[in-house]
C-alpha cells in the first residue's frame, strides 16, 4: 500500500511539559550543547525531564553517514570541541539529571571514531554528579574493538548501540553500516564491560514479523539486556516513507515475545525511543 498520511489517533503528540522545556532550553543557551530532547521535538519530554533523564548530543550536529530514517543533516562535521564534556558535565548537574544519556553522529572522520569524546564525557559527568547513571548510546566505531574499550573503560552504566532496522534494510536505508557488524557491536559490550547492554529497532519500515522476532533473537544471542521497540515516523518527505503505522496490540505481544526470550527489561510502545525513560530501564536492570 501507499503511505499513510494520517497519524492515527495512538499517534496524536502529546504536549511537552512547558516549564520541563523552558528550563531546559535557559540552560543550553550560550553552552553551545545540543540535546536530541529539544533538536528532535521528542515528545516525551515532560515525562523524561520530570524523571532526571536527558540525551546530549556530542561531537556536533552532522553525521558523516546518511540513513535514510535519521533527521541528522550529512556531510563534513566541525573539528572536535574539547571542552564539550566538561560543558555538558555543568549542565547535566545544574538541571540535576539522574540518568545522563549520551550520543553522536557517526564520525568515519576521526581517527578515533569520537570514543575519545565519549569517554570524556562520561568521566566529566561521573565526577561532577558521582551518583548520575550513565548511558552511551554509540555508533559502531566500524566494529573497532578499541575504541569500544576506550569508552568501557570510562564506566558508563549502560552502553547502547541501536540495529535501527531489520537486516534486509541495511543496504538501502542505513548505508555504510552492517547488521552483522553492529550486532558485533552488542555483543562485544559484555565482553569488554560489566555495563548493561541496550539496543533497540524502529518499526514501520515495511519489515515483516519474522524478521522483527529473528532481530530479537540474535540480540539475545548477543546478550542483549534491554530492548527498545518504537514506530519510525518519517522526519520529511524526502526521507524513507512510513510504510505502516503499527498498532499498541501489536508493540505489546513483541514486548511478551521479547520477554520471553530473556530481555531483562523491554520498552516497547508507539513513542518508545532509544532513551525514553532509559532510567527506568536500567534501575530495572540494576535490580534485577
Ligand atoms: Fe543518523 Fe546515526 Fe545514520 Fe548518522 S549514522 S545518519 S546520526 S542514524
Ligand atoms: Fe529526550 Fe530520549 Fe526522553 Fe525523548 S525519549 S525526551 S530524546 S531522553
Amino acid at each position: 500500500g501507499g503511505t499513510p498520511h494520517h497519524r492515527p489517533s495512538w499517534l496524536v503528540q502529546k504536549a511537552p511539559d512547558q516549564e520541563s522545556l523552558r528550563r531546559m532550553r535557559a540552560l543550553m543557551e550560550g553552552q553551545a550543547l545540543n540535546t536530541v530532547c529539544v533538536e528532535a521535538q521528542c515528545p516525551n519530554q515532560g515525562e523524561c525531564f520530570a524523571c532526571g533523564t536527558a540525551t546530549f548530543l556530542i561531537l556536533g550536529d552532522i553525521c558523516t553517514r546518511g540513513c535514510r530514517f535519521c533527521a541528522v543533516k550529512h556531510g563534513r562535521p566541525a573539528p572536535i570541541d574539547p571542552e564539550e564534556p566538561d560543558r555538558l558535565a555543568q549542565t547535566a548537574a545544574q538541571l540535576g539529571l539522574k540518568h545522563v544519556v549520551i550520543t553522536s553522529v557517526t564520525r568515519d572522520d576521526l581517527p578515533d571514531q569520537g570514543a575519545g569524546q565519549f569517554a570524556a564525557a562520561v568521566r566529566a559527568v561521573k565526577a561532577a554528579s558521582p551518583d548520575t547513571s550513565v548511558e552511551v548510546l554509540i555508533p559502531d566505531f566500524q566494529g573497532r574493538l578499541e575504541l569500544l574499550e576506550m569508552v568501557a573503560r570510562a564506566q558508563p552504566e549502560v552502553i547502547a548501540h541501536n540495529l535501527e532496522t531489520v537486516p534486509r534494510f541495511y543496504g538501502p536505508v542505513r548505508r555504510g553500516a552492517q547488521y552483522g557488524r553492529s550486532l558485533e557491536v552488542v555483543a562485544n559490550v559484555k565482553r569488554v564491560s560489566a555495563a548493561a547492554s541496550k539496543s533497540g529497532i524502529m518499526l514501520g519500515l515495511g519489515e515483516r514479523r519474522e524478521e522483527v522476532l529473528g532481530v530479537l533473537s540474535d540480540l539475545r544471542g548477543a546478550g542483549c539486556d534491554i530492548l527498545t521497540l518504537g514506530q519510525y515516523l518519517a522526519p520529511s518527505p524526502e526521507h524513507a516513507p512510513v510504510e505502516r503505522f503499527v498498532p499498541p496490540a501489536e508493540f505489546d505481544e513483541l514486548k511478551r515475545e521479547a520477554l520471553a526470550l530473556g530481555f531483562k527489561y523491554v520498552a516497547a510502545s508507539p513513542y518508545v525511543r532509544s532513551s525514553y525513560r532509559a532510567d527506568r530501564a536500567w534501575k530495572a536492570v540494576r535490580e534485577a
